[in-house]
């Protein structure tokens, strides 16, 4: 698709067509990864954050929340839950806390590892190449840091730098694909400010990247950030809605665009719409979920975006709901560690 094609798409509104795009979406998801859905068990393991992103509800200029930090320990009774519940996979997320050091990261990947046959998945924030090295030779397996947005004058207006550490994501992730890991990035839509031509530059981005993972969930202001309370929209009707629908075109020009991806349904979605969000997406090109393995004490206090879905549910309710959902829609729940498939096909050319 060109960027012509992928813009015209993203402001059509008509449902026949739109049920086209679906179509095309799920058919190329069924060719491409098939019809496992992949669970991969989240856990939030610090809201410290160094950084001001100016969207995020953990930015460290957020003064009002109570911030944790969880032990080894902690993160190995998750870790263990992945197993008992059939996870191939976890993903170890936080803001960027430089207390999670070097070391207390490693050691960490390591415990999981003798411990597990889990497939890691790390989302820390921009690291050193040195440290992302590091958690690659102790045995980290993936990483995710999306790039937000392509436009890279309102990425760095709401991104600002932490000390003299120029910021450059895109260049973070050709880094993460050197030092062997599955990498996944993504996008906020509708970011206030971001157009059509943004957006479809976005896509263009993720197959430019070649992607092995995709993550994309609409932009939800949060009251006590700046993008909360000052929004400036983009001029001209250009402005890119920050609704459910336009996740879903979003998510399926992402696989029409990167066929053999995972692309997770995000909590996101499921926030906009609690009933049908991630069903809705993974019928429209998703084949991913990420239940939510943070004990029930930390998961208020990770909140990037306000009313954030299932933040009172146990890990147990999340794999249960998780289940049913999949299920309800004629899916299967996939088994083992759920690479992703171009990136094997990479790794045997
Ligand atoms: N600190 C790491 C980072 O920034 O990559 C990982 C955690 S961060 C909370 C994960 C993602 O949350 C960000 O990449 C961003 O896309 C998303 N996020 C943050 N604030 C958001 C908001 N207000 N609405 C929707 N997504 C948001
Ligand atoms: Fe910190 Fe990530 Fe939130 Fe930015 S998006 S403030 S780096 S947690």
């Amino acid at each position: 698709m060109d960027h012509k094609e992928i813009k015209t798409w993203l402001q059509e509104n008509d449902p026949h067509r739109l049920g086209e795009l679906w179509q095309t979406a799920d058919a190329v998801r069924r060719e491409n990864v098939g019809d496992a859905v992949h669970l991969r068990g989240l856990i939030e393991i610090s809201n410290h954050c160094a950084r001001r992103c100016f969207y995020c509800g953990l930015r460290a200029d957020h003064k009002e929340i109570d911030r944790y930090r969880m032990s080894h320990d902690e993160i190995l009774v998750c870790a263990h839950q992945a197993v008992e519940y059939g996870y191939g996979t976890v993903v170890i997320q936080s803001g960027e806390d430089h207390a999670l050091t070097t070391q207390f990261i490693t050691d960490l990947i390591r415990r999981i590892k003798a411990e597990t046959n889990l497939a890691i998945t790390l989302s820390l924030g921009e690291r050193t190449d040195d440290e992302l090295q590091q958690f690659r030779a102790a045995g980290a397996d993936r990483y995710l840091l999306r790039f937000e947005t392509s436009n890279s004058e309102i990425f760095h207006a709401i991104h600002p730098p932490l000390g003299d550490r120029p910021c450059d994501r895109i260049a973070i992730l050709k880094k993460l694909r050197q030092f062997g890991y599955e990498v996944g990035s993504g996008v906020m839509v509708g970011i206030p400010g971001t157009t059509y031509d943004d957006l479809a530059n976005d896509i263009q981005t993720f197959t430019q990247l070649d992607l092995d993972m995709i993550g994309l969930g609409p932009f939800i202001p949060h009251p006590s950030t700046p993008l909360g309370q000052n929004v400036k929209p983009a001029p001209h009707d250009q402005q890119v809605p920050n609704t459910e629908l336009m996740t879903y075109k979003t998510l399926a020009l992402a696989r029409i665009a990167c066929p053999n991806a995972n692309i997770p349904s995000t909590t996101a979605l499921a926030t906009l719409n609690l009933a049908q969000g991630r069903e809705l997406g993974l019928a429209r090109g998703a084949n991913v979920v990420m239940p939510n393995l943070t004990p029930t004490q930390y998961r208020a206090l990770y909140e990037i975006y306000p009313a954030k879905a299932c933040i009172n549910e146990t890990a147990q309710q999340c794999q249960n709901c998780m289940r049913a959902r999949i299920e309800s829609i004629g899916r299967t729940v996939g088994t083992g560690r759920g690479d992703s498939p171009r990136y094997h096909q990479r790794c045997d050319a």
